[in-house]
């Protein structure tokens, strides 16, 4: 018999709980960083506008470093201006 130890099943819950069917992947959010980015700049709330690359960010660590240099590289393109 296949015992399944709670920190596991805990895991599993979590996932089903928080994976949604319109969640995007690694692709999709890189080619939509750009635009999250700029909105971020211009004072508005991209996570509101596009929630989907919001919550990948909250998930993917990967995706989210990526978004970091891409946000203190514009910044530091914007002093330079
Ligand atoms: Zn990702």
């Amino acid at each position: 018999m296949m015992s399944l130890k709670p920190e596991k099943l805990q895991r599993l819950v979590y996932d089903i709980l928080t994976t949604r069917p319109d969640e995007i992947g690694c692709d999709t959010c890189f080619a939509q960083l750009d635009l999250f980015v700029e909105m971020l700049q211009a004072g508005k709330n991209p996570a509101v506008a596009m929630p989907q690359v919001h919550r990948h960010l909250e998930r993917c660590g990967m995706c989210r470093e990526e978004f970091e240099a891409l946000l203190s590289a514009l910044e530091h393109y914007s002093q330079l201006h």
